[in-house]
């Protein structure tokens, strides 16, 4: 058996990057309207937001990422801190994003990302683009989009469910409103699977 790291599986937009925020003040800019004007989502489709489908949501959504939405947007609070306590613990941090943009932009959108992960000082070993994040592997995995953790589920995988009024009716491993609720829960898993997986690699030498 092979020596190796416990791995958490981090996805960026609206867990440890504000994106909400970020498309918020963007979509207040374009339209002049007060950002308190627009509510939190409560569907992935942003469909309480001024749009008027879909497309149009998109369509901001890439006006946004070509203004470098993805350089500026805010930082959920404590993701830097409580992910490098983690790091330092000896977990394995992966992203893995989806990171939908269109034909030509893969350039913009991934250079800003590394630029915004650096920029903020978020810990990682590896980084994923992937649409269909269990394709990938994770010990454990923290998420706010409801298909992904959906899939996560199916697939017999352990996600925490980081709160949005968008994903209410998914569940997970836990639900967490804050970094500092997701550590004591990461913490425990690792400890659990340590000891697990000490316990085997010790089995596997006698
Ligand atoms: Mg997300």
């Amino acid at each position: 058996m092979q020596n190796r790291e416990f791995i958490l599986g981090v996805d960026v937009d609206d867990v440890i990057m504000n994106y909400t925020a970020g498309l918020r003040r963007f979509v207040a800019e374009s339209k002049n309207i007060p950002e308190d004007s627009i509510p939190d989502p409560d569907s992935w489709n942003f469909s309480n937001w001024p749009f008027s489908d879909r497309d149009d949501f998109l369509k901001y959504h890439t006006g946004a990422v070509d203004a470098g939405m993805f350089e500026t947007a805010p930082v959920m609070p404590g993701a830097s801190e409580v992910l490098w306590r983690l790091n330092d613990l000896g977990i394995y941090i992966r992203i893995v994003t989806a990171c939908f943009v269109g034909k030509g932009r893969h350039a913009l959108a991934g250079s800003s990302r590394f630029l915004w992960l650096d920029k903020e000082n978020i810990p990682f070993k590896d980084i994923c683009f992937i649409p269909t994040k269990t394709d990938v592997y994770a010990d454990l995995w923290i998420d706010d989009s409801p298909k992904h953790i959906e899939a996560f589920n199916e697939a017999g995988l352990d996600v925490i469910v980081f709160d949005a009024l968008y994903n209410r009716h998914v569940t997970g491993t836990a639900r967490v409103k804050s970094w500092y609720e997701a550590e004591d829960i990461i913490v425990d898993r690792f400890v659990i699977w340590e000891e697990k997986y000490d316990s085997l690699r010790s089995t596997s030498m006698e």
